[in-house]
């Protein structure tokens, strides 16, 4: 671990939160929602997957005995606003037949597994990746992984701490290898990742109104160059 890089990334995380709020993810009631909805969240707004995962409910179908022994047509059909739903569908069910079969249908005993077995085993369900295995991992099953996405690989290769075609391993690492284990720390931190990138680290950033600029002198953005000078202009 890197003192200065822990520092820096516990400091734009103060910087975050400070300017944000605390995220409160996953949004969901229960374990086995946050993970439905990791994967119903697969390339997809999150306003979407939501609005499956209501479907999924409001027909009394966000259960696991119900969801492996369901047909994958009637689960695509609920599905439909998380787009991809007949990928999605096969994924939910293949998943939810996992949960049942291998852990009881219970979020405990999924937690209570070896991290790394159970995150291989999880990998090796059809058209589950990193991103969502990670999600379920540590929303659901309070693993201490840092999820990381496209946001985390715009925002900090933009302040130059990691290369712009960073992998997925490359960037989790480096997160990983700087911050102490903390679930709690690592829930909110890329839920504040995601805000940012969303709302303000764009494609086109809108530097004037990012919080990590005030973090430190030695954070410089690239892309938020003299974003400083024209900030003091107001917004
Ligand atoms: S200063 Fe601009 S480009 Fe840099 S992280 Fe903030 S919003 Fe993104």
């Amino acid at each position: 671990m890197m003192a200065h890089l822990a520092d820096d990334l516990l400091a734009i995380y103060g910087a975050l939160r400070g300017a944000f709020g605390h995220q409160h993810w996953w949004p969901a009631e229960t374990a086995f929602e946050a993970m439905i909805g990791a994967i119903l969240a697969q390339n997809v707004s999150w306003k979407n997957a939501a609005k499956a995962v209501r479907n999924l409910e409001d027909a009394g179908m966000l259960d696991p005995e119900l969801l492996a022994a369901a047909d994958t047509a009637e689960i695509a059909r609920l599905i439909v606003p998380s787009r991809f739903y007949n990928q999605k569908a096969e994924r939910v069910r293949e998943f939810a037949r996992v949960y049942v079969a291998e852990f009881g249908a219970d979020p405990v005993a999924m937690a209570a597994a070896e991290t790394g077995a159970l995150r291989r085993r999880l990998l090796s369900i059809k058209g589950l990746g990193k991103e969502t295995v990670d999600s379920i991992l540590l929303y659901a099953c309070s693993k201490p992984i840092f999820v990381v996405d496209a946001y985390t690989r715009r925002i900090f290769s933009r302040y130059g701490l990691l290369p712009a075609g960073a992998s997925y391993d490359l960037m989790q690492r480096f997160f990983m290898e700087n911050l102490a284990p903390d679930v709690e720390l690592f829930n909110d931190y890329h839920a504040q990742i995601v805000f940012l990138g969303n709302n303000i680290c764009k494609k086109s950033p809108l530097c004037a109104r990012c919080p990590i600029q005030e973090v430190h002198e030695s954070l410089w953005c690239a892309e938020g160059m003299g974003a400083k000078d024209w900030n003091s202009g107001g917004d």
